[in-house]
């Protein structure tokens, strides 16, 4: 109705004018439509071939897994910067999100080997970042989600994290991309991996070396520890 609303006004405005143009020419974008063509060109082709890379990397991902002895019980991920590449604050939740290259194949590898997953996040929304996940399809994958703002650099998150999932923090990797974050939740015994452009295969393998390496040392510490509790003359009981 409205097109026909248009055409007859359009055939009115040329009934003023005694002479018109033999031809007229449009230019596309932004001048017959509202957008650059190339834009959601290019959009489908990377989101082609987003779908091929997941399998590929998820494959990565598994290989890298299998060259270690132990892996981490639980393995956390930060949001905002290490799984996607915006802050969910600053973005509508009408939008569809789009995560880093390697995130998905590798949330899907871990849950393959049977690694449970959890999000500790200081986003100021987590109805945004829950609806983010949700759109996703990669909510249901984590055993935890701690998403809310804290003056603390995430040691509340993972006290929660611990005691919903009695998981201990030695037990425990996490992928972050702030240096302070980094500090104080490895000052509690997690393994913690900074990223610089978000989650992928070679800071996996980086986390999971570094996680053999703290394994090792604390088991090194233990039987330092038994020992020396056994050497006689280490305590008073042993001198009586
Ligand atoms: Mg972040």
């Amino acid at each position: 109705m409205g097109d026909e609303k248009v055409k007859n006004e359009a055939m009115e405005i040329m009934g003023l004018f005694q002479v018109l143009p033999r031809l007229i020419v449009f230019d596309l974008d932004y001048t017959i439509w509202p957008f650059y063509w190339l834009t959601i060109f290019v959009k489908v082709k990377e989101s082609k071939y987003q779908k091929m890379g997941d399998e590929k990397v998820k494959n990565e991902a598994m290989e890298i897994m299998g060259l270690f002895q132990v892996l981490p019980r639980l393995i956390v991920f930060d949001l905002d910067y290490t799984i996607w590449p915006f802050y969910c604050e600053c973005r509508s939740k009408r939008e569809m999100p789009s995560l880093y290259p390697h995130a998905r194949g590798i949330l899907y590898a871990l849950k393959d080997k049977g690694v449970d997953v959890a999000v500790a996040s200081r986003s100021p929304t987590a109805d945004i970042a829950n609806t983010y996940l949700d759109k996703l399809g990669i909510k249901s994958m984590f055993v935890a989600k701690e998403i809310f703002s804290s003056w603390t650099h995430k040691t509340d998150h993972f006290q929660r994290i611990n005691q919903r999932t009695g998981v201990p923090y030695n037990a425990m990797l996490f992928f972050d991309d702030e240096d302070r974050n980094i500090e104080t939740v490895s000052k509690m015994g997690v393994t913690s991996i900074l990223v610089r452009n978000g989650v992928n295969l070679a800071a996996l393998r980086e986390g999971l070396s570094k996680f053999s390496q703290n394994l090792a040392k604390i088991d090194r510490n233990k039987q330092k520890w038994l020992k020396f509790s056994q050497k006689p003359g280490s305590s008073e009981r042993d001198k009586e």
